[in-house]
């Protein structure tokens, strides 16, 4: 298939093929040589377009290539998406294209015990799917450090407006190092996501679908 026309690991492609793929959808196409170039990205998408393969495969595809000692409570991706329900999926999604290549990857999200997040943050995590909430509260409590953070998604930015959760981005935002790869989500671009945007993309790469 044209995934091959990727340079994707062999497992990624066979991974993307098991789970019926034939073709790269056209945001995949666009998105994913660009982020392993490791160029920022302003993607314009809804769910459906198949945004959530576009942004995880380069990031599972980069520390798939280069593996290293993960620091306790660390991460090395952060994905913040605004609800459980798309927490869930992408996670389930991630651990399906990650299958075989040995990544520790984690979800947490509020209103479900604490302690089983924080026992799996603690030996360190390649790739993290949260909600803002309760990676707010993990990061305030020193549970999880994201000062080694490489990649940052910020996944349906003005569902996150919509749902009043800006503010909590903002505070998670802050807190991040200065210097990574960062991709930023939105169906929409009301003036406060495009303000955001400015702020916290690098020369971005711009994708519309
Ligand atoms: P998303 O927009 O990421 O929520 O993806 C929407 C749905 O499309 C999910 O069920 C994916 O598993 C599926 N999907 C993603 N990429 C492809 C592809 N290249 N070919 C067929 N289905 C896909």
């Amino acid at each position: 298939s044209e995934f091959t026309a990727f340079s994707l690991l062999e497992s990624i492609i066979d991974r993307v093929s098991l789970k019926g793929y034939k073709q790269p959808t056209p945001i995949q196409k666009a998105c994913i040589p660009v982020l392993i170039n490791g160029s920022d990205l302003l993607g314009i998408a809804q769910t459906g377009t198949g945004k959530t393969a576009a942004f995880s495969l380069p990031i599972i595809n980069k520390f798939g290539r280069n593996k290293i000692e993960i620091k306790a409570k660390s991460t090395r991706a952060l994905i913040l998406t605004p609800t459980r329900e798309l927490a869930s999926q992408i996670m389930q999604n991630v651990d399906d294209y990650a299958h075989g290549l040995g990544l520790n990857t984690k979800v947490v999200y509020g209103g479900v015990g604490r302690q089983a997040q924080v026992d799996a943050i603690a030996q360190g995590l390649d790739i993290l799917v949260a909600t803002p909430g309760r990676l707010l509260d993990l990061i305030e409590t020193g549970d999880i450090n994201v000062k080694a953070l490489e990649v940052f998604v910020l996944d349906e930015a003005d569902t996150m407006l919509d749902m009043g959760f800006f503010n909590d981005v903002q505070n998670i935002i802050a807190k991040l190092p200065k210097s990574r790869q960062t991709l930023l989500f939105s169906a929409t671009m009301p003036a406060e996501i495009e303000v955001l945007a400015e702020a916290i993309l690098t020369d971005p790469k711009k994708v519309q679908i």
